[in-house]
């Protein structure tokens, strides 16, 4: 039996977006990183909270949730932006790279049917600033199949909160057992990729 996914955004979660002025909360500190590829001699500056390390570490302590990185730093995201924040390694979503404008070419979240045929028919909580009302609408609608979906959104120039992490946790207690896996559905363990 899975446990339900907890997918994990960073850009406008872990990493707030920056005010007009420029400035970002007092709350984070500023990282030079190279994702992979990156010339060496142009680092990303990324701005990331170390109070998020002992709180997402607390999460995965619980054993209520398999946290999965859910997010455009793909593999970047076990490799360079969670050991700055002393996580283990974690699974993540093996995301596309689509040739895309916005974050909502379809109206809703880009990510969201590589994340849909990803969790198959596992209960998931996705934390993602970019939610749109249609993925609001897809959340209720695959709750309403069966399969418990919910979807947390922080403010992006704020970034993530605990009381985030808290909802996601009371929700899974409410949401009682995850139920048993069904033929063609996911229920992947942490590790595992996802599906091209
Ligand atoms: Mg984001």
């Amino acid at each position: 039996m899975s446990l339900p996914h907890l997918l994990l955004d960073i850009d406008g979660v872990l990493i707030p977006f920056p005010c007009r002025d420029g400035t970002t909360p007092d709350t984070h500190l500023r990282h030079d990183v190279l994702p992979a590829g990156r010339d060496p001699a142009d680092p990303v500056a990324v701005w990331l909270n170390p109070d998020h390390g002992p709180i997402l570490r607390e999460v995965i302590r619980t054993g209520l949730v398999s946290l999965t990185w859910c997010t455009s730093w793909r593999q970047d995201a076990a490799t360079v932006i969670g050991p700055l924040l002393d996580l283990p390694p974690l699974p993540y979503v093996d995301l596309p790279h689509p040739r895309i404008t916005t974050s909502h070419p379809r109206g809703y979240l880009w990510k969201r049917d590589h994340v849909d045929a990803w969790l198959g028919g596992a209960p998931a909580a996705w934390i993602d600033d970019d939610f749109t009302s249609l993925d609001h609408i897809w959340a209720a609608e695959r709750t309403a199949r069966g399969f418990p979906t919910l979807l947390v959104q922080p403010d992006p120039g704020i970034g993530l909160q605990p009381g985030h992490l808290t909802a996601v946790l009371d929700w899974v207690r409410k949401s009682g057992p995850p139920p048993p896996a069904r033929p063609g559905s996911s229920g992947r363990a942490a590790g595992d990729r996802a599906p091209r």
